[in-house]
């Protein structure tokens, strides 16, 4: 193994080209990327829309690409093309193996809306904004409830901030309606006018910014390899990231981050969330020098800061089972899903060691 090409370096890509050093790969490594500025993390875009937005990978001992000894080839959409006789190229240059590890891209479907992905689109909101009457957000996930609470809590003077959101439930694809009221409550103090069970209207306001927040999907447009997909359009991996084809690994081609689906025997570890950007690297690195990878697998985990709450979810929340609410001694509140005395999910506001319990009792171990 001489030359291993990353596409895409977010988090995800950086990570993987840490990992790779870190278990003493020595070859050269080529990462393309389709912006041309160093790798930062998304989080904050939406967290701090009006603060420090922007906070290199780098800075905070994520990755630092040139220290690493990685090539960077700014490209707006890299190929990746695998030859009948199993050779890989990426952007036609040749190389021992691809880690694929080009995120998720949002949907945009309305005129004139605005998107959060990218630190250019996070500024031009944040410049807009307040030169506005009213903010109207498309979507009640956590960028759409993020970005409602980001300008909710800028103290400027204006603007209304409207949240719509179809389905009638706030972070309905997480939570399945079981935080409706916690988050109504936060969102009506903070003087957010909700608009659930309503879809944003067509046609724009003159006064009003809009803000498409109605998810995403994977960025696997430029790949030109017959692979496995999971129902969200995501590449399936096995548990060391290979990329899968009629089950089977493609030699050479892996996939991390949000790009990629974990099919881990009865459940699936899905791209999406930070921490398996973080984490997935770790196992490619040992798939690729032959090491033995992580014990454990850590499980989906988003966290969050809305309206003056440190907020963190572990697990999937399960639709058809309630959850139990409780106080820790230590401050804070916590929900919990459990089946047959198994804990599935946990969600915690302002209780970060309630989390770390449940993050243990949810690792998968490696199969
Ligand atoms: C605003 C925002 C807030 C978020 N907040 C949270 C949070 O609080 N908690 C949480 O768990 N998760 C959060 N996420 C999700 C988290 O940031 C992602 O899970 C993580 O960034 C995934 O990392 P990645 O490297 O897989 O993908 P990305 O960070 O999306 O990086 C992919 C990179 O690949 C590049 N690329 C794509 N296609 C190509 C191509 N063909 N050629 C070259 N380059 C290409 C892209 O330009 C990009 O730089 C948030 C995401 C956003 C956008």
């Amino acid at each position: 193994m001489e030359h291993v090409g990353i596409v895409g370096t977010g988090l995800a890509g950086v990570r993987a080209a840490a990992e790779l050093r870190a278990a003493g790969f020595t070859g050269k490594l080529t990462a393309w990327d389709a912006e041309d500025r160093e790798p930062y993390d998304r989080p904050p875009l939406t967290k701090s829309l009006f603060g420090e937005r922007v906070r290199p990978l780098a800075s905070q001992g994520l990755g630092d690409l040139a220290g690493l000894g990685v090539r960077v080839v700014p490209e707006a959409a890299a190929s990746v093309e695998l030859s009948p006789s199993g050779a890989l190229r990426v952007s036609g240059v040749a190389v021992d193996a691809a880690i694929l590890a080009t995120g998720a891209a949002p949907h945009r479907k309305m005129p004139g809306a605005h998107v959060v992905y990218t630190s250019d689109d996070a500024a031009r909101l944040a410049a807009a904004i307040p030169h506005s009457a009213s903010v109207r957000i498309a979507g009640a996930g956590w960028i759409g409830t993020e970005i409602a609470s980001a300008v909710a809590s800028a103290g400027l003077p204006g603007p209304r901030v409207e949240l719509w959101e179809s389905s009638g439930h706030i972070l309905g694809r997480s939570f399945h309606g079981a935080v409706d009221d916690l988050w109504l409550g936060w969102l009506e103090d903070g003087g957010v006018d909700v608009r659930l069970g309503q879809p944003l209207p067509e046609g724009q306001d003159a006064d009003a910014i809009l803000v498409q927040a109605t998810g995403s999907a994977p960025a696997l447009a430029f790949l030109a390899v017959e692979a496995d997909r999971t129902a969200r359009g995501a590449l399936a991996t096995d548990s060391l990231t290979r990329v899968l084809s009629g089950g089977s690994p493609v030699p050479g081609l892996y996939a991390v981050g949000d790009c990629a689906d974990a099919l881990l025997g009865e459940t699936t570890l899905e791209g999406g969330h930070w921490t398996k950007a973080l984490n997935d690297g770790k196992a490619t690195a040992a798939a690729i020098l032959g090491v033995p990878p992580p014990a454990y697998i850590p499980p989906v985990e988003v966290f969050s800061t809305q309206f003056g709450h440190e907020i963190g979810l572990v697990g999937t929340v399960p639709a058809d089972a309630a959850p139990a609410r409780e106080e820790p001694p230590r401050g804070g509140s916590v929900m919990r899903w459990e089946r047959e005395g198994r804990l599935l999910a946990l969600l915690s506001v302002d209780a970060p060691r309630e989390l770390s319990r449940a993050r243990k009792a949810l690792r998968v171990r490696r199969g």
